[in-house]
């Protein structure tokens, strides 16, 4: 059986542990967001990728949900020691010696999809990692405050102000020159099935979806998509303020409405949200808090059957 899923960081790496264990034999492609990526230090650096790659392979930082475990913190603090901004952006050591094998392969020609392939060499998450473009495809948000109206980059907004002021939009600068990487839609039309698991619905799977061809390609396939949204709220992280920036309510029927019943044909929303209802598309309700592996498998597992 072949899987596609798409992933942002930790929503969509923690569900994907739970998808590989829930079918070990099954041959998984994930095709992740690199719209948060961004330049730091003259690196490059791609949090959703390395988010997925670290989770999968062992190396996370399982209380953070992001970055490696063990960390060490001297080179962010030696550039403060020098006064050098940003420093706002946590890079740990053991992270920044990914972006500087990263950069060095860029610099070298590869595209980011090689590159990402050779850093998966050392980590065997177990999944194939294909970014979902090659381009540069940055998400940057149109802020309003005393500076004026101006868009700044999606991490300033996410890390920087902790999404404090309000996003007037988002846009994925590049989207539309960029090309899916190699792979990926060859990758679709070979799926037997495409899972969206429960990862930010704007700056994750919305991001990927904007590349052009990708949901043309996806809306082809049966796909199961898993509610991030419980009761009304993020089940953690900001996702409020992204939906809120393009009009969506916060709640698992705005976000089955906003992917709408051209893509999605199941949906896996939480037992409280149980009377959401879209035409075209079979609503079924489970726990969907991923508190473990065990309950992740869960979910993983109860994605599957809907899609089966
Ligand atoms: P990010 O790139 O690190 O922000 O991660 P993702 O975009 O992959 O996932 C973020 C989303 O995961 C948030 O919108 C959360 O609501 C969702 N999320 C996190 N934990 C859980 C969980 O236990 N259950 C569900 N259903 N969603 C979750
Ligand atoms: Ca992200």
């Amino acid at each position: 059986m072949h899987i596609v899923s798409l992933a942002g960081g930790i929503g969509g790496a923690r569900f994907l542990r739970g998808l590989r264990a829930a079918v070990p034999d099954a041959e998984i492609t994930v095709i992740g967001n690199t719209g948060d990526d961004i330049t730091l230090f003259g690196l490059r650096v791609c949090p959703d990728l390395d988010t997925v790659m670290y989770t999968l392979g062992g190396g996370i930082n399982e209380e953070q949900g992001w970055g490696r475990a063990d960390e060490h913190h001297l080179i962010k603090t030696e550039l403060a020691a020098y006064g050098v901004e940003p420093q706002w952006f946590g890079l740990g050591d053991k992270d920044i010696a990914t972006h500087i094998v990263r950069t060095q392969m860029l610099n070298a020609g590869y595209p980011l999809s090689a590159i990402t392939e050779a850093l998966c060499a050392r980590w065997q998450p177990g999944v194939r990692l294909i970014p979902m473009t090659d381009d540069r495809a940055e998400t940057h948000v149109v802020i309003q405050d005393e500076q004026g109206r101006r868009a700044i980059h999606f991490q300033e907004w996410w890390v920087r102000l902790r999404a404090s002021v309000p996003a007037e939009e988002i846009i994925l600068v590049g989207a539309d020159d960029a090309k899916p990487a190699p792979g990926v839609v060859e990758a679709i039309g070979e799926a037997d099935m495409v899972i969206l698991p429960p990862s930010n619905p704007v700056v994750s799977i919305g991001t990927i979806l904007q590349i052009p061809g990708i949901r043309e390609a996806l809306e082809e396939k049966t796909v199961v998509g898993v509610s991030p949204i419980i009761g009304g709220a993020p089940v953690r992280g900001m996702a409020d303020a992204c939906l809120s920036a393009i009009g969506v309510e916060t709640s698992a029927q705005a976000v089955l409405e906003l992917y709408g019943s051209r893509l999605v044909d199941g949906w896996l929303v939480a037992e409280e949200d149980k009377g959401v209802t879209l035409e075209g598309v079979r609503v079924v309700a489970r726990p969907l808090l991923m508190s473990d592996l065990e309950a992740t498998t869960e979910i993983a597992r109860a994605a599957l059957e809907l899609a089966r």
